[in-house]
């Protein structure tokens, strides 16, 4: 049974003031608020085992490697990948993708190749592609997004060809809100013998993701989007794709021998997680999943489609504001963005602050989609599990405050 009341009491923070309102936080999508669990799991790495993981025969790093360890069966579990072994501890999702970049990329795509993204793509996924095809002459392709904010999926045929070595494509856009047809975009790149990454920062937290299902490559995302600490993040891959992956940082750990002169590598997943890796931040990750499996992340997603459901409706009664993304909830992920002709978003964003809202304006790293729409920046609030309907109206009638103030000058 979904409990706000008591979910929220989870999480310290979201009881502190801001500009002497009570914070309604709505800036999930750029990183999420943690519980206590989470926080006191953080600190019991450092209060009963802290020491450096896979390398010492005393009990502090014993138990350290085995809560190490145990983080990546939960994270396994949690995404179903066959074997924890597939699951590859990185900082976060931007890390995870310049991996494959440099790694599985360059040793497997040539001049005359083709890489495809999409137009919706956050930086992450597009800018480390745009140094590939720099590396090796591949071209570099993007799926079109429709006017209603969904990919154009009329081209699909010419677009993933013979030539196309890798479609590289976000599950869920951070600026549009849209729920991208990942299965079939992997169905598509496998038949005609491509791989696909799927950059999961906005999925993985917030709905129930299945690896096997997918079918996908690779899928990469980031603990501290998933009520974990910054500096975690995942990079699944399928054994038979990383098997044989030179590694990407060399150093500690991650060799089998070393000589002076040459080196042999550990297996996976050791030998893409060169020196001493943040175990401290993935066991408080183990702690995060643990929290949201209680919670069943059906669950999750069904409140987030009843909250965002609620917001499309709700910014209806806003003449001046313009929603991007598809309008039918059940097609995206938490989160709306919108714009305004009247009121710059920044002034939008810094109006609800004064009002303890925090909301996102700017970009949201999609340069390129605010650049095919016409638009310098936008406003997006992103949702999570904490977040309810009554913060929901605070936001439109902070809105509907923020147009009188702006266009008649006075205050609310
Ligand atoms: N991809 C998407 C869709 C995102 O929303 C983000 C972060 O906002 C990223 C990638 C990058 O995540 P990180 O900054 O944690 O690497």
């Amino acid at each position: 049974m979904f409990n706000s009341e008591q979910i929220r009491s989870d999480f310290p923070i979201l009881t502190r003031k801001v500009n002497g309102h009570q914070l309604v936080y709505l800036d999930n999508a750029a990183t999420s608020q943690k519980p206590r669990q989470v926080i006191d799991a953080l600190s019991s790495v450092y209060e009963q085992f802290n020491s450096n993981v896979h390398r010492g025969v005393h009990t502090l790093s014993m138990e350290a490697t085995e809560h190490y360890e145990d983080a990546r069966r939960k994270v396994a579990e949690f995404i179903n990948a066959p074997e924890p072994e597939t699951v590859i501890f990185v900082r976060n999702t931007t890390e995870a993708i310049n991996l494959v970049a440099h790694t599985w990329a360059i040793q497997n795509i040539g001049p005359g190749d083709e890489i495809l993204t999409t137009e919706m793509e956050h930086h992450s996924n597009l800018v480390p592609w745009q140094k590939v095809a720099e590396m090796t002459g591949a071209k570099l392709r993007h799926i079109p997004v429709t006017d209603t904010g969904l990919l154009d999926t009329s081209q699909l045929d010419q677009l993933i060809n013979e030539k196309t070595r890798l479609v590289a494509v976000v599950h869920v856009s951070n600026f549009l809100g849209t729920i991208n047809p990942v299965k079939d975009l992997a169905d598509r790149a496998h038949a005609v013998g491509a791989r696909i990454l799927i950059d999961s920062a906005q999925s993985v937290p917030h709905m129930p993701v299945d690896v096997i299902d997918l079918d996908c490559d690779f899928l990469a995302f980031s603990g501290h989007k998933i009520m974990a600490p910054p500096g975690i993040g995942v990079l699944y891959c399928k054994r038979s794709v990383i098997q044989d992956m030179e590694p990407f940082l060399r150093g500690g750990e991650m060799v089998r021998e070393v000589w002076f002169d040459h080196a042999t590598w550990n297996d996976i997943p050791n030998r893409f997680e060169a020196g001493t890796p943040n175990f401290a931040d993935a066991v408080a990750l183990g702690a995060a999943i643990d929290y949201l499996n209680a919670i069943g992340m059906e669950q999750v997603r069904s409140h987030e489609m009843e909250i965002t459901k609620y917001g499309l409706e709700a910014f209806q009664s806003l003449e001046y504001l313009k929603i991007l993304g598809p309008a039918d909830h059940t097609l995206r992920g938490g989160l709306i963005a919108f714009h305004s002709t009247e009121i710059h978003p920044h002034d939008l964003g810094t109006f609800l602050d004064q009002k303890g809202i925090a909301i996102r304006t700017g970009h949201h790293c999609v340069m390129p989609m605010h650049r095919k729409i016409g638009l310098p920046a936008s406003g997006r609030a992103s949702f999570y599990i904490y977040n309810t309907t009554e913060e929901i109206d605070l936001l439109i009638e902070t809105l509907k405050a923020a147009l009188t103030y702006f266009t008649k000058g006075s205050s609310s």
